[in-house]
């Protein structure tokens, strides 16, 4: 145990007693950790009174800012009601009003809302309800239930989620865990697996899936997608269009689109949806994260009227869809995502995003310029730079150099949080940030980045 860790008594018990994901605790036991204790708008404040602006959303989840008057009493006008009840055979206000407020907001089409509480897990639904629904739509035809996704794919840390994604250092130790997939090279323009430039290329990257979808369609129950942002693999940006043709290819073949908005949900790309900026209904829809606008685990998966008839029958049909969680419909979560869901309209957040994303663009530009950032991909209020050790070749930094790690550092000190994907520093501000601290934000780290590489 270090001596700074014994002044406190808080960091000597998170030490001796906590276990924290995606860390090798090894090194968290040889620093002091950071004790949040407060938040204020786009301001995490720790034990000591330290003020950092939270540039990760606190990993992509808040959107109106820290303590926001509306939410917190949204929050406690529910304690008084009830905190929970079981959703197996009961319901509850909120999750009903919620429901029907996202299947308004949600893309023309999807009309039922089944929810659960994390990100993975609202994925997990989708995977294990399109598999039923092909067994029960088309019970004498093969069996239609594997899936297609695209390399480096992140969407979640369940067995189920972590089959269709492709993260090597997250995901390769589990593999005796994890069902057989069909896998596509992704769009990542700034490294194109084809070695074609967009967009004189006319988007080939997308003739893998469409071939894979030919010959395979008869297996595939669905084709898994991030819409518009692979967010986890480095904020990469689809190229326009690319989302629309993957509907398009998906509905010729007769394979359910299952779009993950848990990252790009809730205004994050400057619409509510990321698939509403191609105009694309998907199949089965995953959302977390913004949902309760950074207050409480909630998820959903929402789907269509047909997928959710597929599953009526007599009870000794057996078509019941036979999942759900102790938490399930948490009347605290639903009251505070709706409370998120109005606050969208009194702020007008979507309008303000659009407009602030092009302030972040503007703020950008000098971070572009300096000599070992590669890319700077950006969606809205989802931004990724790509540094690189040698900026003509592309040359990535070696991993265990853990550039992103040092410039998170030493933005930590100088007062802005960030967590770091690989050598691709992750920007993702409340959509609440304001532009002055934008500002700041985005000095802290271009001075970060000039001075660590
Ligand atoms: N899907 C996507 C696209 C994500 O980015 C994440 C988390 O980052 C998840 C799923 C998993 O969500 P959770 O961490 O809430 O399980």
């Amino acid at each position: 145990m270090t001596r700074s860790s014994t002044r406190l008594p808080l960091a000597a018990w998170d030490h001796r007693y906590l276990w924290h994901p995606f860390t090798q605790m090894e090194e968290w036991e040889a620093d002091t950790p950071l004790i949040i204790e407060k938040g204020k708008g786009s301001y995490l404040i720790d034990a000591q009174g330290r003020k950092y602006l939270d540039g990760t959303s606190s990993i992509w989840v808040n959107l109106h800012g820290h303590r926001h008057p509306h939410l917190d009493r949204a929050l406690t006008r529910q304690l008084r009601q009830i905190a929970h009840s079981t959703f197996l055979g009961l319901t509850n206000p909120p999750a009903i009003r919620l429901a029907r407020e996202l299947i308004r907001l949600a893309p023309k089409g999807l009309r039922r809302v089944f929810y659960s509480d994390n990100g993975s897990t609202a994925v997990e639904v989708a995977l294990k309800m399109a598999v039923q629904y092909w067994q029960q739509i088309q019970p004498t035809a093969g069996p239609k239930q594997s899936f297609a996704h695209l390399k480096m794919a992140y969407h979640g840390d369940t067995i189920g989620s972590v089959s269709v994604g492709n993260i090597e250092l997250f995901h390769a130790r589990f593999k005796p865990l994890l069902f057989p997939t069909h896998q596509v090279e992704p769009p990542y323009c700034y490294r194109c697996p084809l070695g074609r430039t967009y967009p004189s290329c006319d988007m080939a990257c997308i003739d893998p899936l469409e071939r894979l979808l030919e010959t395979r369609h008869r297996e595939l129950a669905g084709v898994i997608i991030e819409p518009l942002v692979q967010a986890a693999a480095g904020m990469m940006v689809a190229p326009p269009g690319y989302l629309a043709r993957v509907r398009e290819l998906c509905t010729r073949y007769n394979v359910l689109l299952i779009v993950d908005e848990v990252a790009t949900g809730f205004g994050r790309t400057g619409k509510m949806f990321a698939c509403q900026h191609e105009g694309v209904t998907p199949d089965l829809m995953a959302i977390s994260k913004g949902l309760t606008g950074g207050y409480m685990p909630l998820a959903a998966t929402l789907t269509t009227e047909a997928i959710y008839r597929a599953f009526l029958g007599r009870y000794d049909e057996w078509k019941t869809f036979f999942h759900g969680h102790s938490y399930t419909g948490n009347p605290l979560g639903c009251a505070v995502a709706l409370a998120n869901l109005e606050i969208f309209r009194r702020e007008q957040t979507l309008a303000q995003v659009r407009k602030k994303s092009r302030l972040l663009a503007r703020l950008l530009q000098p971070v572009a310029e300096l000599p070992h950032v590669g890319d700077i991909r950006q969606c809205g209020f989802m931004v990724g730079i790509e540094l690189v050790e040698n900026r003509e070749t592309k040359a990535p930094y070696p991993l265990e150099r853990r550039i992103g790690h040092r410039v998170a550092q030493m933005c930590r000190v100088r007062g802005l949080l960030l967590r770091p994907l690989g050598n691709v520093i992750a920007l993702v501000p409340p959509l609440s940030m304001r532009p002055r601290e934008l500002t700041k934000m985005v000095a802290i780290l271009h001075s970060a980045i000039r001075e660590t590489t």
